[in-house]
């Protein structure tokens, strides 16, 4: 749970104006950039250099590790293009793998205000969740960190951003085939849900992949 940014009244109208205008994400006025370079800053900042979702610590503040995560896409809901709670700076990895995943539940676009309560979102939110109470951090020491999911928005959070990456650089298995790699997902998967959520069986469960090469 992270505190979000915040604008003055200047920028406050500005982004109004922007969203009004449908100016886009990849608008390129001088206004619009400086913007997007606060609230940056902002996040990387109190989220202390950690990705919101894979919580890898990344020892730079330079904006080119970061992307600005939408928590809720921006190509699907423009209108919280600037909205401060849908916003949080994640690693570039976890920002691919989530792509234009919608994670409200259930899906709906006839809203005006941003949904607020932590119930409408399938992934631990990093303004209206707190990371730990969904996910297991394993510290192996050297900035390497080990996730398994503890709960359903955890376990959602696991697959959307593909958290099991870690298991697989850190186990010493980064060069199995994509084909591999899914394979070993689907059967997590499928060993998921009969053994219903419970965090000891996941892991479990991780060190039954890695078995299976
Ligand atoms: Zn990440």
């Amino acid at each position: 749970m992270i505190a979000h940014v915040t604008f003055s009244h200047q920028e406050n109208q500005y982004i109004s104006d922007h969203i009004n205008q449908g100016k886009g994400w990849a608008c390129t006025d001088t206004e619009f950039v400086a913007l997007k370079s606060k609230i940056k800053d902002h996040y990387i900042r109190v989220q202390s250099n950690r990705c919101c979702y894979c919580y890898h610590y990344y020892a730079s503040n330079h904006h080119a590790i970061w992307d600005i995560e939408h928590i809720l896409y921006k190509e699907g809901y423009s209108r919280f293009l600037l909205e401060p709670k849908n916003l949080a700076a994640s690693c570039k990895e976890c920002n691919q793998f989530k792509h234009q995943t919608d994670v409200l539940v259930p899906v709906s676009r006839s809203f005006t205000r941003l949904p607020r309560s932590s119930a409408r979102y399938k992934i631990v939110h990093p303004i209206f969740d707190v990371y730990l109470d969904h996910i297991d951090v394993q510290d192996l020491g050297g900035g390497k960190y080990l996730l398994c999911p503890k709960t359903k928005k955890g376990s959602e959070t696991f697959t959307i951003c593909n958290l099991f990456r870690f298991h697989l650089i850190y186990g010493g298995y980064s060069g199995l085939l994509n084909t591999q790699r899914d394979k070993l997902l689907r059967i997590a998967e499928d060993l998921k849900d009969t053994l219903g959520e419970n965090s000891e069986h996941l892991k479990t469960i991780v060190r039954i992949a890695f078995a299976i090469r």
